[in-house]
Parts: C-alpha cells; sequence; structure tokens
C-alpha cells in the first residue's frame, strides 16, 4: 500500500504548504520545502530525528530544531499526520493524497504496517447516526508483536537507532 509520493503530488503539496506560510506570515526557506520533501518523497512512519538524520545523512545542511518547527508547521497545516505510537514518541508521516488508513505497531520492533477496512468507515457512520454526531476523523491503533517477537524483522534497525540517539546524546 505504502509507496513514495508522485511528483505531481510534490509539486501541489509545496504550492498548499506556501500558501499557508505567507498567508500566516511565516517564513518561505528552502530548510521547511526540504523538510516538506523529504516526508514526500520518503515512505513509511518517521519520528523527527529519523527525519533529521536522513537528511543530514543524503547531504542535505538542516539543524534539528528546523526539523522540528517545520514539523509542527506541517501537522497544523494538514499536510503531515502526527501519530503517537509509543510512549512519548510521535511519530509522522504524508497526509496529503494519501489513502485512510489504520495501523498495527510492533512494540518489540517499532514495526508499522498500515492496513484499510472499509468497516471502520461503516461503524463511523453509524456512530454519527447514533450518537447525532458529525466525526471529523478517528485514530486507530493496534499494538503488539510481530508473530516471532525474538526475531523481528526490525529489531536491529531499532537497536542501531536506539545507539545513534545514545550517541546523540552523549555528544
Ligand atoms: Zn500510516
Ligand atoms: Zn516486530
Amino acid at each position: 500500500m505504502a509507496h513514495p509520493a508522485k511528483e505531481e503530488t510534490i509539486q501541489v503539496v509545496k504550492e498548499i504548504f506556501r500558501s499557508y506560510l505567507k498567508e500566516h506570515n511565516q517564513r518561505q526557506t528552502p530548510e521547511r520545502f526540504m523538510v516538506l520533501e523529504e516526508i514526500y518523497r520518503a515512505d513509511g512512519h518517521f519520528d523527527a530525528d529519523d527525519i533529521y538524520f536522513n537528511m543530514k545523512n543524503s547531504g542535505t545542511r538542516v539543524s534539528r530544531a528546523t526539523v522540528y518547527n517545520t514539523l509542527d508547521v506541517l501537522v497544523e497545516c494538514g499536510l503531515v499526520q502526527r501519530h503517537q505510537f509509543g510512549k512519548n514518541q510521535y511519530y509522522y508521516e504524508r497526509a496529503y493524497a494519501y489513502q485512510q488508513h489504520d495501523h498495527i505497531i510492533c512494540q518489540e520492533c517499532g514495526g508499522v504496517l498500515e492496513f484499510c477496512d472499509p468497516r471502520i468507515q461503516e461503524i463511523q457512520s453509524m456512530m454519527e447516526q447514533v450518537y447525532e454526531f458529525n466525526i471529523s476523523g478517528h485514530s486507530l491503533h493496534f499494538f503488539g508483536t510481530c508473530s516471532d517477537p525474538e526475531n523481528c524483522e526490525r529489531k536491529k534497525e531499532l537497536e542501531d537507532k536506539e545507539e545513534r540517539k545514545k550517541e546523540k546524546e552523549e555528544s
């Protein structure tokens, strides 16, 4: 289901972001647009540090503060969605022209799967009727472990990430 955004989509979201920044008298810096592109060209769910390190590793000069601050603006303007998958950990993913979906999260390796089930839409419609309420959105995360938690696919990845975080805090 997941795949990087199309080129046209990236152009459209940049335009939306440009108008939003202008309307709110915020600075239109190239770095902010690079953060937006990073999220739309990559694929999946990232925490702010993932985004920062991915950009840094690919040679983009951007400060962590800019990444964090741009993410807040992108969430405000609705181009990026923020999810809370862990205790205090926020994850981000693109929101424009992307299918509505829900998540299954492995608590061992941090892996995130997406699924889409029309029955959730049916529940929503029914609840709107039952409670005479206009529902504007929902959030549904299933937590658990991969079927073989000892050999979780992304366990190694998560360990590397934790390691990187520790190094960063020490430096
Ligand atoms: Zn997702
Ligand atoms: Zn797992």
